[in-house]
């Protein structure tokens, strides 16, 4: 496995390798799980070279104590990496990543009115600013993001089609523990209490898609979870809705045989958890 803290080195090395190798580029922010291993692996059985970057994106944290206190484990991510049977990693500094302020805004249109975007002002831009430079500096043939951050990938989707970036997107399922949690990197700052009750953000979207899906009306579905998971521990629920799955709007009636989210952000002490999970409504 090569190991590239520059752009220079790291397009040296892919140059060559271009012509003849699909290239796949996973981007993470470091603090590895199975759930990023689980793109890695995507990326394996569908590119000759496989490239996994880490860098801890400043523009895309609007909490100042989020980025300070933000999981770094460089080494045990190489190690993970290596065994994943990553080829490349590029790990910039973030004097490499951004030699200048940027200035260029990025908006996403609605999509971005919504959801993380209304609650991370902000967040989307430094979004599309990281992933267009990683495409530009990678020149992926096929770019893997996770499901978890659902609406990470529609903005991705919509950064591809407006700037007509020259690859193909792939979608990969949610990893979570065994007992449903999403995988995150933040999930290790959980307490013992805290991580004993997480589990709950995700059985308050079960509990949406099963009352849903019996005839529950979509608002009162939703509030009963919402009511339920703020009893069941110490969760600030920043949204959770019923949304399509195209631009998120928020949905108040399901139409039979079409797919949905249900999309929730808690704060459970210093962790900001989200969750999304997907239903075809019923007949
Ligand atoms: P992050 O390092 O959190 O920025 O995540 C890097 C990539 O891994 C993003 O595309 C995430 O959506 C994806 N990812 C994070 N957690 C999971 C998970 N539990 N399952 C699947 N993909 C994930």
């Amino acid at each position: 496995m090569q190991v590239f803290d520059t752009v220079a080195g790291l397009q040296a090395h892919l140059a060559p390798l271009r012509p003849t190798q699909t290239i796949g580029l996973v981007p993470t922010m470091g603090a590895l799980h199975a759930g990023h291993l689980a793109l890695v692996a995507q990326a394996r059985a569908e590119c000759a070279c496989v490239v996994a970057s880490i860098f801890v994106n400043p523009t895309q944290f609007n909490n100042p104590a989020d980025l300070k206190h933000y999981p770094r484990t460089l080494a045990a991510d190489l190690a993970l990496l290596q065994t994943a049977g990553c080829q490349v990693v590029f790990a910039p500094t973030e004097a490499e990543m951004y030699p200048h302020p940027p200035t260029l805004q990025l908006a996403f249109g609605e999509l971005e009115q919504r959801l993380e975007g209304a609650h991370r002002p902000g967040h989307f831009n430094g979004v599309g600013l990281v992933v267009s430079k990683l495409f530009h500096q990678v020149q992926p043939h096929v770019a893997y993001f996770g499901q978890k951050d659902l609406q990470q990938c529609l903005v991705v989707q919509q950064l591809v089609r407006d700037l007509a970036f020259p690859l193909q997107l792939r979608r990969c399922p949610t990893v979570r523990e065994a007992d449903g949690l999403a995988m995150s990197s933040r999930n290790r700052r959980l307490g013992p209490a805290e991580r004993l009750v997480a589990p709950r953000l995700h059985q308050s979207l079960q509990q949406v898609v099963q009352n849903v899906q019996q005839g529950s009306p979509v608002a009162q579905a939703v509030a009963q979870a919402r009511a339920w998971l703020e009893q069941s521990g110490p969760f600030t629920v920043e949204y959770l809705e019923v949304a399509d799955t195209e631009q998120l709007r928020p949905v108040a009636q399901l139409a039979a045989g079409q797919t949905y989210a249900v999309l929730a952000a808690a704060q459970l002490g210093p962790v900001r958890l989200i969750d999304n999970v997907l239903f075809q409504a019923g007949g």
